[in-house]
């Protein structure tokens, strides 16, 4: 078949494949556990269903205004100020569908071909996809300490005359470390200096645990919007639990958001009207439910954190943020994939391997599900792979003996 190179060559998104296959297996009736997929349980919040509805039943659903609904436009503004401590123009906003889209755009508006994107390790696994999907070069920095935060040393060797951008993401998907304000402060300084773009992902910025705040690089820069190099990225995929909204945006100058928007004239013409009309509800209504959840969550990885210190020899940073954590599996096997195989065959529960977010011997458990997912997935993994764990357990209503240890 006739396809371009560069198609060909963009690898399938390895979290949605784990979830269809997830979806198969159950629809066969076996008892699986997702351990794999970054969405909260909750439903979405009753402002967000009201507005919905109401644009709903007015049957006047057509285009919105390509970069956005002016009201949603206006919550946004005013969620910046209130995160961000800043007061931003309408024009500085552009919502998209999904932060996906918004972050595809803008490396679509920066980048010419063969310009580099610094991606810091681990990192969400469509970035280096969606750097490569422009013909930009992804150059990745890996802490060489193991501990899931870069150093500015290590970034600024690896810039050079065609970087044009660095892309931060804390709290961090996958490993949930909040990077300290320090490294973002040194980083604003640096790209402001260098004339670099600094793009924030902040979709996981209200998900933080024990009090730690999630720094906005804004508070680093003396500069206006129009000047800054920073681009924040947003959205309410994580916040409200609201993924299937497909609602982000991105907080950026003038120029940026217009040529973005140009973009996204000609590839989607608009997001759709209604969901963002859900957007908006979201926004302005009772904000109790993103403090709900997040407590819900922390209580998750309390329990998570404490299953995997049960584990004989696996190594994990406790996460500050987000609703996933990264364990270092290597000692059960170097390779990931075949280890997240094995968990899925034996075990019935869905990781997603280290590898695909640059961490190869790690394995990211998601722990946004329930607390009995938590708990049984994990005793199950364990039961798997430690010797020291009971040889016998029940999945589902299936007795089954370990018989490969
Ligand atoms: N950035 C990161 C770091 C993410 O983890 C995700 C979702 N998994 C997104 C962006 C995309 O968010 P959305 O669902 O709004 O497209």
């Amino acid at each position: 078949m006739s396809v371009s190179q560069l198609a060909r060559s963009i690898v399938e998104s390895p979290t949605l494949r784990l979830n269809e296959e997830a979806r198969l297996l159950r629809e066969r009736g076996e008892p699986v556990i997702h351990l794999g997929i970054g969405e909260p349980k909750n439903k979405a919040p009753l402002n967000a269903i009201l507005s919905t509805a109401s644009k709903l039943v007015t049957g006047d659903v057509k285009y919105s205004p390509t970069d956005g609904l002016p009201s949603l436009k206006k919550a946004i503004i005013r969620y910046t100020e209130e995160h961000y401590d800043r007061v931003v123009a309408p024009e500085n906003v552009i919502i998209s569908s999904g932060a996906k889209q918004s972050i595809f755009n803008l490396l679509y508006t920066i980048l010419n071909p063969q310009d580099e994107v610094i991606i810091l390790a681990p990192y969400w696994v469509s970035y280096p996809e969606m750097v490569r999907m422009v013909y930009g070069v992804p150059v990745i920095v890996t802490p060489e300490d193991g501990s899931f935060c870069p150093r500015l040393e290590d970034i600024e060797r690896a810039v050079g005359p065609y970087t044009r951008a660095i892309i931060a993401n804390s709290p961090n998907n996958p490993s949930g470390v909040v990077y300290p304000a320090s490294l973002l402060a040194e980083l604003v300084e640096f790209c402001e200096r260098k004339g670099i773009w600094l793009i924030t992902d902040d979709i996981y910025h209200k998900l933080v645990f024990d009090g730690v705040e999630a720094v906005p690089a804004y508070r680093f820069t003396k500069k206006d919007i129009e000047s800054t190099k920073l681009i924040a990225v947003n959205g309410i995929a994580k916040l409200y639990g609201m993924t299937g909204y497909r609602i982000g945006w991105t907080i950026a100058n003038r120029e940026l958001t217009q040529i973005m928007t140009n973009i996204q004239a000609q590839t989607t013409s608009c997001t759709s009207l209604i969901l963002q009309a859900g957007a908006e509800g979201a926004l302005l209504g009772l904000q109790s439910v993103v403090e709900a959840l997040r407590l819900q969550i922390q209580n998750n990885r309390d329990v998570i954190v404490q299953e995997i210190a049960s584990f004989t020899g696996v190594r994990l940073i406790r996460p500050q943020g987000t609703f996933y954590c990264l364990p270092d599996f290597r000692a059960y096997s170097n390779d990931s994939v075949a280890l997240s195989q094995f968990l899925l065959k034996k075990a019935m529960v869905v990781t997603v391997p280290g590898k695909e977010f640059g961490m190869e011997g790690h394995l990211r458990l998601s722990y946004s599900g329930t607390v009995k997912d938590v708990t049984e997935g994990l005793a199950r993994m364990k039961w798997a792979l430690d010797p020291t764990s009971a040889n016998e357990i029940y999945i589902g209503d299936r007795k089954l003996v370990r018989d490969w240890l």
